[in-house]
């Protein structure tokens, strides 16, 4: 029977506990949001959600067609300007979505005779990538450097070390100084996702690239997500001008995709604009991780120290980690459950977003409902 072996994967999933399912989020609830990305408390703010009507209104709900052909209104243009800027890179492209920005990045970056060196903790759109690519690709150890710098040395010929800034399971950080030293070494790119360091990390929300000193050098390109700190949707590739350049010309998922719908264009420049306005917004968000983090190891969990705004609970199995998640939603306490295969060492999680808008009881409540619920 066609598509019967379907049934066979669902009964394993079922027997290890792995079975995902779809719940529509109520519009108005109590639910307090530690599950979504959120990390500003930007997605409902006024201002970005009258970006986005205005920008439906003016451009239309969608973009028409590629960016090559209809898809490019001037407010693309805008932007990719302001987020140029902001980051401190030449030249910044948009894209429907992160995942296709990094799938962007890392095709057309590695050509046929190219190294890929992939920290094994990297996110599945850049692991997605490299499997597009067609160059030769090594797994290095997570946060590992000098892992990195021994696959170059064994390399001739052009090299990308790929690798997230913010880790997003555990929420943890990667050595991003240390690795672009490695990568100038011996004259490697460096392509880093900042999906979890945009808006929380550097001055002012500038992204990882920027707190490490790398913002404008002309090896390193950043990629990240306008769907989590700036509340929208759709990926953006920074990067020297010649580096976009090239996107443009040659990648897959910009020149195939329809453009990014102006509504999402509209909300994530109103988000930015906000946060060039209140820059405190990121500094925030990392005191209430260090917060939430403080709390639930005080109460005796097993939490990582966080990087950026994750907070990562350690559970006992998946099963029990759906059972806690649950009991946490039934509490009005939304949090993030993280299971194989989303984790690369079978250890699964719940993840906490520290949103910068929680208030001090919002964040009692959360980490008394995680105590209660505890398996
Ligand atoms: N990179 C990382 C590290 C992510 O966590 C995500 C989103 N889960 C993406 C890329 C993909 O971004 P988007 O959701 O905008 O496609």
């Amino acid at each position: 029977m066609a598509f019967g072996w379907i049934d066979e994967q669902a009964e394993l999933r079922r027997r290890a506990g792995l079975v995902r399912t779809l719940r529509p989020r109520p519009a108005d609830s109590p639910l307090l949001d530690l599950a979504g990305n959120d990390y500003l408390g930007l997605a409902h703010h006024p201002e970005v959600v009258e970006g986005a009507a205005r920008a439906a209104r003016t451009w239309g709900a969608g973009s028409t067609g590629s960016r090559l052909v209809t898809g490019t209104t001037g407010l693309h243009a805008e932007l990719e300007r302001e987020l140029a800027v902001f980051c401190g890179f030449e030249a910044a492209l948009v894209f429907s979505s992160g995942y296709t920005a990094n799938l962007a990045a890392v095709t057309a970056l590695a050509p046929h005779g190219t190294l890929l060196v992939c920290d094994a903790g990297n996110h599945a759109s850049l692991i997605d990538g490299c499997r597009l690519a067609r160059a030769e690709r090594q797994i290095v150890g997570h946060r590992d450097p000098e892992a990195a710098r021994k696959a170059l040395r064994a390399h001739e010929g052009p090299a990308l070390v790929v690798s997230d800034t913010v880790f997003s399971v555990d929420g943890d950080a990667a050595p991003l100084g240390e690795l672009a030293s490695v990568c100038r070494e011996f004259g490697a790119g460096l392509l880093v996702d900042d999906a979890h360091g945009l808006g929380v990390f550097g001055d002012g929300g500038r992204g990882a690239g920027h707190a490490a000193g790398l913002a404008g050098a002309d090896d390193v390109v950043v990629t990240a997500t306008l769907s989590k700190s700036l509340g929208s949707q759709g990926g953006v590739v920074l990067g020297p001008a010649r580096v976009i350049d090239h996107l443009v010309n040659a990648a897959r998922t910009f020149i195939f995709d329809t453009g990014l719908a102006p509504a999402s264009v509209g909300a994530a420049l109103a988000a930015l604009r906000l946060l060039r306005r209140e820059p405190e917004r990121a500094a925030r968000a990392r005191r209430v991780a260090a917060e939430l983090h403080a709390r639930l190891t005080a109460a005796g969990h097993e939490a990582v120290r966080p990087d950026a705004a994750v907070v990562s609970v350690r559970a006992p199995s998946p099963e029990e980690a759906v059972r806690w998640a649950a009991d946490c939603r039934a509490a009005q306490v939304a949090v993030g459950c993280f299971r194989p295969p989303s984790v690369p060492d079978g250890i699964s999680r719940l993840r906490l977003t520290a949103r910068a808008d929680l208030s001090g009881e919002q964040i009692e409540r959360a980490v008394r409902v995680i105590g209660e619920t505890r398996p």
